[in-house]
């Protein structure tokens, strides 16, 4: 296992799970129902959360959906999340059942909106205060507030999520209301992950709620998700994940056992980007290995290359281990070292440099002698 410092947040209870404060990272899931069809989101809600699942999320639209909410809650021991869209207001019908509530900074002007956001803030923390519930402030790429996406260059989608997630968060601990997360969704990962840095860098003490949105279907919608968490998490950032996935409702459950097999593997040090877990030992990564793997050799060499390096263990340098040619190449150029396997030949790299292909049975030397070199840089 990697020891992966995380990051300091506060304690956010959630119905009988706490998020933060070093407690295990949450997976997370959504129904895909009708929420007025109470038979199948207390159906689907009971899977997910039987599946794992820490919280489930239901959206709430209108006044029909919340008034769902009663018999959905009687039909299942999920911790039950809700997502608020534009009508903030619904807040007061809902909060008595659940034990989340979710709205998103870039809605809260289209209702009443001569009203300040403030205000408006301010009444939904009010009655989840009341009601024993905690918050999400869920900004989202595709829809940032208006009035923040004004303020930067128009290329820039990063500096307007990020004011407003830390606009609301000033607001909400003014008020006194802390027992909230923040979610900063983007379709891209490598936005996810800036965005994700830059506020947990600012605010390192308030819980995150990770995530890609429209990641598609599996596989690639799980490869995105992933590269993102693994960047993130290895950091120390996030304290609850969802993987959203675009399959059919009785398929849901894969959102969760997506999640909890890219945590396992992160904490394994099992990933597909190089990831830097801020350690200042040997930090040895391996793919998870996938259909895309050439050489089942590749299984045995990962173990031999990480017992081979036990040497050099005190050292701050990464080996990655990649399991094709797909991603192997383009994927161990941050790494100090790297080797990426082929259906015959091993190839080696100092980062972006290709030192040859060799053998299975010859690589350890090689990879030893380029790692003496560079223990030998160091001394
Ligand atoms: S590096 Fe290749 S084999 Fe390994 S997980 Fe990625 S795609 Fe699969």
């Amino acid at each position: 296992m990697v020891e992966i410092t995380r990051n300091p947040t506060r304690a956010v209870r959630i119905g009988s799970i706490t998020i933060g404060a070093g407690h295990p990272i949450a997976a997370q899931s959504m129904t895909a129902t009708h929420t007025t069809d109470i038979e199948a989101t207390v159906a689907q809600a009971e899977d997910l959360r039987q599946a794992g699942a820490g919280v489930v999320r239901i959206a709430v639209d209108s006044k029909k959906d919340a008034a769902a909410l009663p018999a959905i809650r009687a039909g299942t021991t999920a911790n039950l999340a809700i997502d608020l869209q534009e009508n903030y207001r619904l807040a007061a019908d809902v909060a008595p059942h659940v034990d989340k509530l979710r709205y998103n900074p870039g809605h809260l002007y289209h209702h009443e909106p001569t009203k300040p956001w403030q205000e408006k803030v301010k009444f939904i923390a009010d009655i989840a205060a009341a009601h024993d519930c905690a918050l999400r402030v869920g900004v989202n790429c595709g829809s940032v507030d208006p009035a923040k996406k004004e303020k930067f260059d128009e290329h820039d989608s990063i500096g307007p999520m990020l004011a407003s997630a830390l606009e609301h968060c000033e607001l909400l601990d003014s008020l006194g209301f802390t027992r909230y997360a923040v979610s900063l969704k983007d379709s891209d990962p490598t936005k996810v992950i800036e965005v994700n840095r830059r506020f947990a860098e600012q605010r390192p003490e308030i819980p995150l709620h990770l995530g890609v949105t429209e990641a598609g279907m599996p596989p690639d919608g799980i490869i995105k998700t992933r590269i993102a968490f693994e960047q993130l998490i290895s950091r120390g950032i996030g304290d609850t994940v969802r993987v959203s996935l675009t399959v059919p409702n009785a398929r849901k459950p894969e959102e969760i056992a997506a999640a909890e097999a890219i945590l396992a593997d992160i904490a394994a040090g099992r990933v597909r980007s190089v990831v830097d877990y801020g350690l200042s030992s040997l930090n040895i990564i391996s793919c998870p290995s996938c259909s895309r793997v050439e050489n089942e050799a590749f299984i045995d060499l990962a173990r031999e290359v990480k017992e081979m390096t036990q040497y050099a263990k005190d050292y701050a340098i990464t080996i990655a281990v990649m399991g094709c040619r797909v991603n192997g190449p383009g994927e161990t150029d941050d790494a100090d070292l790297g080797l990426w396997c082929g259906p015959t030949h091993v190839n080696l790299k100092r980062r972006s440099v290709e030192l040859g292909a060799f053998p299975y049975d010859a690589i350890l030397p090689k990879l030893k002698a380029e790692l003496d070199r560079l223990i030998e840089a160091k001394a």
